[in-house]
Protein backbone atom coordinates (compact mmCIF):
# COMPACT_ATOMS: atom_id res chain seq x y z
CA UNK A 1 0.00 0.00 0.00
CA UNK A 2 1.10 3.57 -0.56
CA UNK A 3 2.26 5.33 2.56
CA UNK A 4 -0.08 8.51 3.22
CA UNK A 5 -0.33 8.09 6.61
CA UNK A 6 1.92 11.70 7.42
CA UNK A 7 2.45 14.74 5.90
CA UNK A 8 6.21 13.90 5.12
CA UNK A 9 4.96 10.50 3.25
CA UNK A 10 2.43 13.02 0.64
CA UNK A 11 5.44 15.51 0.53
CA UNK A 12 7.27 12.41 -0.98
CA UNK A 13 4.55 11.44 -3.14
CA UNK A 14 4.21 14.99 -4.64
CA UNK A 15 7.84 15.49 -5.38
CA UNK A 16 8.32 11.95 -7.05
CA UNK A 17 9.06 11.83 -10.46
CA UNK A 18 9.13 8.02 -10.40
CA UNK A 19 6.81 6.59 -13.73
CA UNK A 20 6.32 3.33 -11.75
CA UNK A 21 5.38 5.07 -8.87
CA UNK A 22 2.75 7.56 -9.90
CA UNK A 23 0.90 4.81 -12.27
CA UNK A 24 0.73 2.58 -8.81
CA UNK A 25 -0.64 5.52 -6.84
CA UNK A 26 -3.58 6.30 -9.91
CA UNK A 27 -4.09 2.35 -10.43
CA UNK A 28 -4.69 1.96 -6.07
CA UNK A 29 -7.13 5.27 -6.02
CA UNK A 30 -9.18 4.27 -8.97
CA UNK A 31 -9.91 0.66 -7.10
CA UNK A 32 -10.18 2.60 -4.10
CA UNK A 33 -12.96 4.75 -5.51
CA UNK A 34 -14.76 1.84 -6.99
CA UNK A 35 -14.58 -0.42 -3.92
CA UNK A 36 -16.41 2.29 -1.75
CA UNK A 37 -18.38 3.83 -4.50
CA UNK A 38 -18.72 2.04 -7.26
CA UNK A 39 -17.48 3.02 -11.10
CA UNK A 40 -20.06 5.42 -11.99
CA UNK A 41 -19.73 9.35 -12.26
CA UNK A 42 -22.68 11.65 -11.56
CA UNK A 43 -23.17 14.99 -13.48
CA UNK A 44 -23.95 17.87 -12.28
CA UNK A 45 -25.34 20.35 -14.68
CA UNK A 46 -23.39 24.12 -13.77
CA UNK A 47 -24.94 27.46 -14.84
CA UNK A 48 -23.01 30.35 -14.72
CA UNK A 49 -26.12 32.73 -13.85
CA UNK A 50 -24.12 35.41 -13.35
CA UNK A 51 -20.35 37.43 -13.98
CA UNK A 52 -20.67 40.32 -11.99
CA UNK A 53 -18.71 40.29 -8.32
CA UNK A 54 -17.89 42.03 -6.08
CA UNK A 55 -14.83 40.52 -4.87
CA UNK A 56 -11.49 41.40 -6.24
CA UNK A 57 -9.30 37.96 -6.39
CA UNK A 58 -5.73 38.72 -7.77
CA UNK A 59 -6.25 35.71 -10.06
CA UNK A 60 -9.58 35.39 -11.59
CA UNK A 61 -11.13 37.02 -14.90
CA UNK A 62 -14.07 37.94 -12.99
CA UNK A 63 -13.11 40.37 -10.72
CA UNK A 64 -14.49 43.56 -9.89
CA UNK A 65 -11.67 45.70 -10.99
CA UNK A 66 -11.46 44.13 -14.37
CA UNK A 67 -13.09 46.33 -17.04
CA UNK A 68 -12.65 44.55 -19.79
CA UNK A 69 -15.37 41.78 -18.75
CA UNK A 70 -18.73 42.80 -20.79
CA UNK A 71 -20.92 41.80 -17.33
CA UNK A 72 -24.13 39.86 -17.84
CA UNK A 73 -26.85 38.30 -15.57
CA UNK A 74 -29.63 35.65 -16.64
CA UNK A 75 -33.13 36.17 -16.52
CA UNK A 76 -35.40 33.97 -14.01
CA UNK A 77 -36.44 32.46 -16.99
CA UNK A 78 -33.00 32.21 -18.95
CA UNK A 79 -32.12 30.21 -15.97
CA UNK A 80 -35.42 28.30 -15.87
CA UNK A 81 -34.85 26.97 -18.78
CA UNK A 82 -31.42 26.26 -18.31
CA UNK A 83 -32.85 23.81 -15.08
CA UNK A 84 -35.46 22.39 -17.55
CA UNK A 85 -33.01 21.19 -20.23
CA UNK A 86 -30.72 19.48 -17.33
CA UNK A 87 -33.88 18.18 -15.59
CA UNK A 88 -34.81 16.86 -19.25
CA UNK A 89 -31.78 15.24 -19.94
CA UNK A 90 -31.58 13.45 -16.77
CA UNK A 91 -29.04 15.01 -14.68
CA UNK A 92 -29.58 14.42 -10.93
CA UNK A 93 -28.81 17.69 -10.05
CA UNK A 94 -27.36 21.27 -11.24
CA UNK A 95 -24.61 23.82 -9.85
CA UNK A 96 -25.68 27.53 -9.69
CA UNK A 97 -22.62 29.48 -9.99
CA UNK A 98 -22.04 33.17 -10.11
CA UNK A 99 -19.78 36.00 -8.51
CA UNK A 100 -20.07 37.17 -5.25
CA UNK A 101 -23.30 39.33 -4.59
CA UNK A 102 -24.55 39.73 -1.29
CA UNK A 103 -27.80 42.80 -2.21
CA UNK A 104 -30.97 41.25 0.08
CA UNK A 105 -31.90 41.94 -3.36
CA UNK A 106 -30.25 39.20 -5.32
CA UNK A 107 -30.13 37.41 -2.14
CA UNK A 108 -33.75 36.95 -2.50
CA UNK A 109 -34.04 36.46 -5.68
CA UNK A 110 -32.11 33.71 -5.37
CA UNK A 111 -34.37 32.41 -2.87
CA UNK A 112 -37.06 32.38 -5.19
CA UNK A 113 -35.11 30.70 -7.82
CA UNK A 114 -34.22 28.03 -5.90
CA UNK A 115 -37.88 27.52 -5.09
CA UNK A 116 -38.61 27.32 -8.76
CA UNK A 117 -36.31 25.06 -9.56
CA UNK A 118 -37.67 22.50 -7.07
CA UNK A 119 -41.05 23.12 -8.29
CA UNK A 120 -40.27 22.43 -11.94
CA UNK A 121 -38.66 19.44 -11.42
CA UNK A 122 -40.84 18.02 -8.72
CA UNK A 123 -38.68 18.05 -5.96
CA UNK A 124 -36.32 15.81 -8.01
CA UNK A 125 -33.43 18.14 -9.19
CA UNK A 126 -30.92 18.43 -6.71
CA UNK A 127 -29.37 22.11 -5.91
CA UNK A 128 -26.00 22.63 -5.34
CA UNK A 129 -25.03 26.45 -5.13
CA UNK A 130 -21.44 28.74 -5.72
CA UNK A 131 -22.23 31.76 -4.64
CA UNK A 132 -19.49 32.94 -2.62
CA UNK A 133 -19.04 33.92 0.84
CA UNK A 134 -22.64 34.86 2.59
CA UNK A 135 -23.70 35.48 6.01
CA UNK A 136 -25.10 32.69 7.86
CA UNK A 137 -28.64 33.64 7.71
CA UNK A 138 -28.71 33.52 3.81
CA UNK A 139 -26.84 30.39 3.48
CA UNK A 140 -29.60 28.91 6.27
CA UNK A 141 -32.38 30.88 4.10
CA UNK A 142 -30.67 29.08 0.62
CA UNK A 143 -30.80 25.84 2.82
CA UNK A 144 -34.01 25.95 3.96
CA UNK A 145 -35.56 26.95 0.29
CA UNK A 146 -33.90 23.83 -1.09
CA UNK A 147 -30.62 23.99 -1.57
CA UNK A 148 -28.55 20.86 -0.43
CA UNK A 149 -25.08 21.49 -1.22
CA UNK A 150 -22.84 24.36 -1.34
CA UNK A 151 -18.86 24.89 -2.56
CA UNK A 152 -16.86 26.94 -1.17
CA UNK A 153 -13.18 26.53 -2.19
CA UNK A 154 -10.66 27.67 0.51
CA UNK A 155 -7.79 28.31 -2.27
CA UNK A 156 -5.18 27.27 -0.23
CA UNK A 157 -5.23 26.16 3.44
CA UNK A 158 -2.08 28.71 4.28
CA UNK A 159 -3.21 31.56 5.42
CA UNK A 160 0.02 33.53 4.19
CA UNK A 161 -0.77 32.21 0.26
CA UNK A 162 -3.86 33.04 0.86
CA UNK A 163 -3.51 36.33 2.03
CA UNK A 164 -1.10 36.55 -1.13
CA UNK A 165 -3.70 36.29 -4.00
CA UNK A 166 -6.06 38.17 -2.58
CA UNK A 167 -6.63 42.02 -1.95
CA UNK A 168 -6.55 43.36 1.36
CA UNK A 169 -9.38 45.43 0.85
CA UNK A 170 -13.14 44.50 1.38
CA UNK A 171 -12.65 42.11 4.34
CA UNK A 172 -11.51 39.38 2.08
CA UNK A 173 -9.55 36.99 4.82
CA UNK A 174 -8.57 33.56 5.21
CA UNK A 175 -10.64 33.48 8.45
CA UNK A 176 -14.20 34.74 7.06
CA UNK A 177 -13.52 31.79 4.41
CA UNK A 178 -12.79 29.67 7.03
CA UNK A 179 -15.96 30.38 8.90
CA UNK A 180 -18.10 30.54 5.91
CA UNK A 181 -17.20 27.27 5.54
CA UNK A 182 -18.26 25.94 9.17
CA UNK A 183 -21.48 27.95 9.03
CA UNK A 184 -22.15 25.68 5.92
CA UNK A 185 -21.49 22.09 7.75
CA UNK A 186 -23.62 23.26 10.62
CA UNK A 187 -26.48 24.35 8.62
CA UNK A 188 -26.47 20.80 7.08
CA UNK A 189 -25.30 21.33 3.42
CA UNK A 190 -22.99 18.78 2.09
CA UNK A 191 -19.80 20.50 2.40
CA UNK A 192 -17.33 21.30 -0.64
CA UNK A 193 -14.50 23.33 -0.53
CA UNK A 194 -11.02 22.85 -2.99
CA UNK A 195 -7.81 24.83 -3.70
CA UNK A 196 -5.86 25.51 -6.82
CA UNK A 197 -2.82 23.94 -8.09
CA UNK A 198 0.35 25.42 -8.56
CA UNK A 199 0.13 28.85 -7.75
CA UNK A 200 2.75 30.97 -7.76
CA UNK A 201 4.84 30.42 -4.36
CA UNK A 202 3.04 27.43 -3.17
CA UNK A 203 5.18 24.19 -2.21
CA UNK A 204 4.53 20.72 -1.74
CA UNK A 205 4.73 21.17 1.80
CA UNK A 206 1.22 23.68 1.55
CA UNK A 207 0.30 20.99 -0.99
CA UNK A 208 0.23 18.63 2.03
CA UNK A 209 -0.74 20.89 4.23
CA UNK A 210 -3.99 21.44 1.99
CA UNK A 211 -5.07 18.10 1.59
CA UNK A 212 -4.66 17.70 5.61
CA UNK A 213 -7.01 20.83 6.00
CA UNK A 214 -9.50 19.23 3.80
CA UNK A 215 -9.40 15.82 5.53
CA UNK A 216 -9.49 17.17 9.09
CA UNK A 217 -12.04 19.65 8.60
CA UNK A 218 -14.72 16.32 7.36
CA UNK A 219 -15.50 18.27 3.66
CA UNK A 220 -17.70 16.22 2.28
CA UNK A 221 -16.99 16.92 -1.54
CA UNK A 222 -13.71 18.38 -3.14
CA UNK A 223 -13.42 20.38 -6.42
CA UNK A 224 -9.38 20.88 -7.54
CA UNK A 225 -7.63 21.94 -10.57
CA UNK A 226 -4.58 23.77 -11.52
CA UNK A 227 -4.18 27.56 -10.90
CA UNK A 228 -4.17 28.89 -14.60
CA UNK A 229 -3.49 32.47 -15.69
CA UNK A 230 -5.52 35.24 -16.59
CA UNK A 231 -4.22 38.21 -19.06
CA UNK A 232 -6.29 40.41 -17.19
CA UNK A 233 -5.33 39.95 -14.01
CA UNK A 234 -2.48 41.45 -11.69
CA UNK A 235 -1.36 37.63 -11.16
CA UNK A 236 -2.03 36.76 -15.21
CA UNK A 237 0.49 39.24 -16.07
CA UNK A 238 3.54 37.40 -13.55
CA UNK A 239 5.77 35.50 -15.78
CA UNK A 240 4.39 31.80 -14.53
CA UNK A 241 4.42 27.88 -15.75
CA UNK A 242 1.20 25.86 -15.44
CA UNK A 243 1.97 22.90 -14.05
CA UNK A 244 1.28 19.92 -15.89
CA UNK A 245 -1.66 17.12 -15.09
CA UNK A 246 0.66 15.05 -13.03
CA UNK A 247 0.61 17.22 -9.61
CA UNK A 248 -3.08 17.41 -10.11
CA UNK A 249 -4.04 13.83 -11.10
CA UNK A 250 -1.55 12.62 -7.66
CA UNK A 251 -3.30 15.53 -5.44
CA UNK A 252 -6.86 13.58 -6.47
CA UNK A 253 -5.30 10.27 -6.27
CA UNK A 254 -4.31 11.05 -2.28
CA UNK A 255 -7.16 12.50 -1.22
CA UNK A 256 -8.75 9.50 -2.55
CA UNK A 257 -7.10 7.33 -0.81
CA UNK A 258 -7.47 9.77 2.34
CA UNK A 259 -11.27 9.99 2.22
CA UNK A 260 -12.43 6.72 0.27
CA UNK A 261 -16.46 8.46 0.48
CA UNK A 262 -16.07 12.15 -0.80
CA UNK A 263 -17.44 13.08 -3.76
CA UNK A 264 -14.44 14.15 -6.22
CA UNK A 265 -15.07 16.62 -8.78
CA UNK A 266 -12.81 16.41 -11.78
CA UNK A 267 -12.83 20.02 -13.22
CA UNK A 268 -12.66 21.96 -16.31
CA UNK A 269 -9.37 24.25 -15.48
CA UNK A 270 -7.87 20.06 -15.32
CA UNK A 271 -9.36 19.96 -19.32
CA UNK A 272 -7.59 23.00 -19.72
CA UNK A 273 -4.38 21.35 -19.51
CA UNK A 274 -5.35 18.72 -20.89
CA UNK A 275 -8.20 17.74 -23.33
CA UNK A 276 -8.93 14.38 -21.80
CA UNK A 277 -8.20 16.12 -18.36
CA UNK A 278 -11.11 15.33 -16.58
CA UNK A 279 -11.40 11.68 -17.67
CA UNK A 280 -7.95 10.89 -16.75
CA UNK A 281 -8.95 12.67 -13.19
CA UNK A 282 -11.92 9.76 -13.13
CA UNK A 283 -9.33 7.14 -13.12
CA UNK A 284 -7.25 8.80 -10.65
CA UNK A 285 -10.29 8.59 -8.33
CA UNK A 286 -12.77 11.39 -9.19
CA UNK A 287 -16.41 10.70 -9.46
CA UNK A 288 -18.16 13.93 -10.60
CA UNK A 289 -18.54 16.44 -13.88
CA UNK A 290 -19.78 19.06 -13.76
CA UNK A 291 -20.99 19.68 -17.78
CA UNK A 292 -21.55 23.58 -18.60
CA UNK A 293 -25.01 24.39 -19.21
CA UNK A 294 -25.09 27.90 -19.80
CA UNK A 295 -26.48 29.71 -22.35
CA UNK A 296 -23.81 29.70 -25.34
CA UNK A 297 -24.62 33.65 -26.11
CA UNK A 298 -23.08 34.43 -22.49
CA UNK A 299 -20.26 32.24 -22.08
CA UNK A 300 -17.26 33.87 -23.42
CA UNK A 301 -17.93 36.15 -20.38
CA UNK A 302 -17.76 34.18 -17.75
CA UNK A 303 -13.79 32.91 -18.63
CA UNK A 304 -11.99 32.83 -15.12
CA UNK A 305 -9.30 32.33 -16.46
CA UNK A 306 -8.00 31.95 -19.94
CA UNK A 307 -8.75 29.65 -22.84
CA UNK A 308 -11.71 28.22 -20.94
CA UNK A 309 -12.56 25.19 -23.23
CA UNK A 310 -16.39 25.04 -24.67
CA UNK A 311 -17.01 28.82 -25.31
CA UNK A 312 -18.56 28.66 -28.44
CA UNK A 313 -20.59 25.44 -27.54
CA UNK A 314 -24.17 25.06 -26.27
CA UNK A 315 -25.57 22.78 -23.78
CA UNK A 316 -26.67 20.00 -26.31
CA UNK A 317 -22.74 20.07 -27.93
CA UNK A 318 -21.38 19.99 -24.49
CA UNK A 319 -23.80 17.30 -22.91
CA UNK A 320 -23.35 15.34 -26.41
CA UNK A 321 -19.67 15.73 -26.34
CA UNK A 322 -19.09 14.69 -22.79
CA UNK A 323 -21.07 11.89 -23.42
CA UNK A 324 -19.25 10.98 -26.48
CA UNK A 325 -15.91 11.30 -24.27
CA UNK A 326 -16.85 9.13 -21.00
CA UNK A 327 -18.45 6.74 -23.58
CA UNK A 328 -15.05 6.35 -25.44
CA UNK A 329 -13.33 5.89 -22.11
CA UNK A 330 -15.42 3.17 -20.78
CA UNK A 331 -17.05 5.23 -17.83
CA UNK A 332 -20.98 4.71 -16.92
CA UNK A 333 -22.81 7.58 -16.25
CA UNK A 334 -25.05 7.52 -12.92
CA UNK A 335 -28.50 9.21 -14.96
CA UNK A 336 -31.20 11.19 -12.90
CA UNK A 337 -28.88 9.96 -9.54
CA UNK A 338 -28.30 12.68 -7.21
CA UNK A 339 -24.81 10.99 -6.42
CA UNK A 340 -24.60 12.57 -2.80
CA UNK A 341 -21.14 12.09 -1.06
CA UNK A 342 -21.52 8.73 0.99
CA UNK A 343 -18.98 10.71 4.07
CA UNK A 344 -22.20 13.32 4.52
CA UNK A 345 -23.71 10.03 5.81
CA UNK A 346 -20.87 8.60 7.94
CA UNK A 347 -21.06 9.95 11.47
N1 LIG B 1 -17.42 33.43 -6.97
C1 LIG B 1 -17.52 32.11 -6.50
C2 LIG B 1 -17.69 31.07 -7.60
C3 LIG B 1 -16.99 31.31 -8.90
S1 LIG B 1 -15.24 31.17 -8.90
C4 LIG B 1 -16.33 31.77 -5.64
O1 LIG B 1 -15.31 32.42 -5.74
O2 LIG B 1 -16.47 30.82 -4.86
C5 LIG B 1 -15.02 29.43 -8.65
C6 LIG B 1 -13.59 29.00 -8.51
O3 LIG B 1 -12.85 29.28 -9.69
C7 LIG B 1 -12.80 29.68 -7.42
O4 LIG B 1 -13.06 29.11 -6.17
C8 LIG B 1 -11.34 29.48 -7.89
O5 LIG B 1 -10.73 28.40 -7.20
C9 LIG B 1 -11.48 29.15 -9.36
N2 LIG B 1 -10.67 30.06 -10.16
C10 LIG B 1 -10.81 31.39 -10.27
N3 LIG B 1 -9.82 31.92 -11.03
C11 LIG B 1 -9.02 30.88 -11.40
C12 LIG B 1 -7.84 30.76 -12.17
N4 LIG B 1 -7.24 31.82 -12.70
N5 LIG B 1 -7.30 29.53 -12.34
C13 LIG B 1 -7.90 28.44 -11.81
N6 LIG B 1 -9.02 28.49 -11.07
C14 LIG B 1 -9.58 29.70 -10.85
FE1 LIG C 1 -15.29 36.70 -7.79
FE2 LIG C 1 -15.15 34.07 -7.30
FE3 LIG C 1 -13.60 35.23 -9.19
FE4 LIG C 1 -13.08 35.73 -6.62
S1 LIG C 1 -12.94 33.72 -7.64
S2 LIG C 1 -13.18 37.27 -8.26
S3 LIG C 1 -15.14 35.71 -5.75
S4 LIG C 1 -15.83 35.05 -9.20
Amino acid sequence: MIDITSKESIIEILESKDTNRFNRLIEQAYNVKVYNLGNKVYLRGLIEISNICAKNCLYCGLRSGNSFVSRYELTDSQILEAAEFAYRSNYGSLVLQAGERCSSVYVDRVTKLIGSIKDISNGRLGITLSLGEQSYETYKNWFEAGAHRYLLRIESSNPMLYSKIHPMDNNHLWENRLSALNDLKNIGYQTGTGIMIGLPGQSYQDLAEDLLFIKNFGIHMVGMGPYLRHSQTPMGKEEHTTTDLTLTLKMVAILRLMMPRINIAATTAMQVVDPIGRERAIFAGANVIMPNMTLADVRKEYQIYNNKPGIEDDALITKSKLEENLSKAGIEIGWGEWGDPQAYFDK
